[in-house]
């Protein structure tokens, strides 16, 4: 296993109110306070401010779902990166598939907020992930190198040091379908060495490379044994506060 330090982030989706919000975050914190891998929770936009202020202190930082690339504007219902930064906010997640199937997101949108959350200093949690018929066509490693090519389109490697990739099989999200460990590995290892190509191997071997898809408490030991698998995206798993501190113990 090389020297990476595991990222385990829960993408909470559009689940909890401010104040279960609170509560689940409450109950987080001591659960994941030994951790040895790095914590972090995406929520909700209205749910940032007591996420921002439950955490305080602790191992655990927020991330939110998504933001507009311009920096202010005539966007109406949208949320810029420097709304996001000034509030304390670390990271987010961009191009999430259920953005990209549900909400017109593109790899070119993808690419523009990606710049932005960039330029504004957060920390991107880039989405990737091959759809089921694109698996079954045998074209995963060609969607998934189309996706990396724009979605990282003009970012620097000096910028690449501050953006996770997040491997999610479409097919695999939300269903309780996971991708085996192998197949993980397999697509991991695919995503570095397209980013070795872009970059350099050592630029490639610095960045943090999630799995996402139905991961939870029963299967993280097995996906996050492997070398390229440096961490986990946990959606529904990351709402309950036993099983995503167990995700993170596996982690440690
Ligand atoms: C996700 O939405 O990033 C995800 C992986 O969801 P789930 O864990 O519920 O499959």
């Amino acid at each position: 296993k090389t020297k990476r330090k595991a990222i385990i982030a829960g993408n909470w989706k559009m689940n909890k109110t401010p104040s279960e919000a609170k509560a689940l975050l409450e109950a987080v914190v001591p659960a994941v306070k030994d951790a040895d891998c790095e914590v972090i929770a995406c929520v909700p936009f209205v749910d940032l401010s007591v996420a921002l202020e439950t955490t305080k202190g602790s191992n655990v930082k927020i991330g939110a779902e998504n933001c507009h690339w311009a920096e202010s504007g005539a966007f109406t219902g949208e949320i810029s990166a420097l709304m996001l930064k000034e509030m304390g906010v670390e990271y987010v997640v961009l191009g999430h598939s259920e953005r990209r199937q549900y909400f017109g997101e593109t790899d070119e949108t993808v690419n523009k907020r990606t710049k932005a959350a960039l330029a504004a200093g957060l920390k991107p949690i880039v989405c990737v992930g091959e759809l089921l018929w694109e698996r079954e066509c045998d074209i995963t490693e060609e969607v998934i190198a189309r996706q990396i090519k724009l979605d990282l389109f003009n970012v620097t490697a000096e910028e690449l040091k501050n953006i996770v990739i997040a491997y999610e099989p479409v097919w695999a999200i939300g269903t309780g379908k996971t991708a085996t460990a192998d197949q993980a590995e397999e697509v991991c290892t695919f995503i570095r060495a397209t980013i070795a190509k872009l970059y350099s191997q050592a630029d490639a071997d610095a960045v943090t490379i999630q799995y996402g898809g139905s991961m939870n408490d029963g299967n993280a030991d097995e996906l996050l044994s492997k070398t390229n698998v440096d961490g986990g995206l946990i959606g529904g798993a990351s709402l309950v506060a036993e099983k995503f501190a167990a995700i993170v113990k596996a982690a440690s």
